[in-house]
């Protein structure tokens, strides 16, 4: 569908000329026989493309009938195009480099240039950059250039799903230049499919004249006879990523296994809290009627809060139900890698809780006059609640203090 300007365009306007004004076929000079009038956006706003279409003066020349347009027209846009190359650029490099998505694109076309395209117009452009920049990244020249100075090549194979339920991506990269060779999605990745890509690669390595040093990939069936076929004196290694992330499984079964352990024998918190909330102190002060189980509800969300004054539990009390709150936040914290084991946090953030429970009971022992507060915030501890549950903490343990 042709572009549709607005009646008050504002155009400006662009002239251009044959440059060679001799006849291809007889030689003679052309004149010029009709003009072709284009618009198109640019990045310093709309033009209006003026070209002077010449032809043979001679009129039993073939040149006659044939007109000849001006040879820079695709340099400044493509034929059909509504944008000039330098819009095209300006998509693409926001789309392939920043991953913009259209939306985005297209608000900011509009409000930083005026441009208004369709978000179908601006699939389409990315879908011609995509395809120029995939003709480029695969140019023999170019790349015969970047190898130039290369003496082996280390090339890796792998299959990615960019989504659920799409065929899969086979990637051939190379290592030491870092660069991707080609990529061709594969429905059905049989032996042969692969093979037919390992071959592909191969006459890559062999048109750049270079030895293949080494392939690397995650080693399944089909690459490992593809390889084995195509390059048989060549090594072929697991690669480190899936390597490790192999190695990890049994890490992660390991630290599951731990976790669940620990959980097993750290129980009982909802019994200590509803033992705190039915202490004589709680219950002369607010005078709980409810059922446990909303006890412990207005306890816990009490001290989540830091609310005792409100509900009126005293501060020891607060203090057993703070250390509830963070061991059941340290029971339920899931989050974690291979590399940094969810159990193995587990298990240190419970010692140090241990630990602190440890000094507040040798404390109580010494019959030190210092309150139990004074042994509570370790970092990590501290790690489990909201900076300003903190303040808030301290402020009411110097109130506990004084008393
Ligand atoms: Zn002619």
């Amino acid at each position: 569908m042709p572009y549709a300007w607005p009646e008050d365009t504002d155009f400006i306007l662009w002239e251009l000329d044959v440059l060679n004004r001799a006849c291809p076929v007889c030689g003679r000079g052309m004149y010029v026989c009709d003009h072709r009038y284009r618009r198109f956006h640019t990045l310093e706003g709309p033009v209006e493309l003026v070209c002077k279409l010449n032809h043979c003066p001679d009129p039993t020349c073939p040149g006659h009938a044939h007109t000849t347009s001006p040879e820079l027209e695709v340099t400044i846009a493509l034929p059909k195009w509504a944008i000039g190359w330098d819009v095209l650029c300006w998509i693409g490099h926001r789309r392939c480099s920043r991953h913009w998505s259209i939306p985005q694109i297209q608000a900011e076309l509009w409000d930083a240039y005026g441009i208004a395209l369709s978000a179908d117009s601006l699939a389409r452009y990315i879908r011609h950059y995509q395809i120029m920049l995939a003709a480029r990244q695969e140019d023999p020249a170019a790349l015969r250039r970047q190898y130039q100075a290369v003496e082996e090549i280390i090339l890796s194979i792998d299959g990615l799903q960019p989504e659920k339920g799409h065929e899969t991506l086979y990637v051939v990269r190379e290592l030491t230049q870092k660069r991707v060779w080609f990529a061709e999605p594969l429905i059905s990745a049989t032996a042969d499919e692969v093979r037919r890509l390992i071959a592909t690669a191969k006459a890559w390595a062999l048109a750049l004249g270079k030895p293949v040093a080494l392939w690397l990939s995650d080693r399944q069936d089909a690459f490992v006879t593809g390889i084995a076929a195509e390059f048989p004196d060549v090594p072929h290694r697991y690669c480190a990523n899936h390597f490790l992330r192999d190695v990890a499984k049994p890490v992660l079964e390991a630290d599951s296994h731990a976790k669940v352990q620990m959980r097993k024998k750290v129980r009982g918190l909802r019994k200590i809290e509803q033992a705190v909330l039915k202490h004589p102190s709680a219950e002369a002060s607010n005078g709980l009627r409810e059922d446990d189980r909303q006890a412990t509800f207005t306890a816990t969300v009490a001290a989540a809060a830091g609310w005792s004054e409100v509900v009126g539990v005293d501060a020891a009390s607060t203090v057993v139900l703070d250390y509830c709150a963070t061991v059941r936040g340290i029971l339920n914290d899931d989050q974690g890698g291979p590399l940094q084991p969810p159990g193995l946090r587990m298990a240190a953030a419970l010692h140090e809780v241990r630990a602190s429970l440890q000094r507040n009971l040798d404390e109580k022992k010494g019959g030190s006059p210092r309150s139990n507060s004074a042994g509570w915030p370790t970092a990590s501890i501290a790690a489990w609640r909201p900076s300003a549950r903190n303040k808030r903490r301290s402020a009411t343990t110097s109130r506990t203090s004084r008393k």
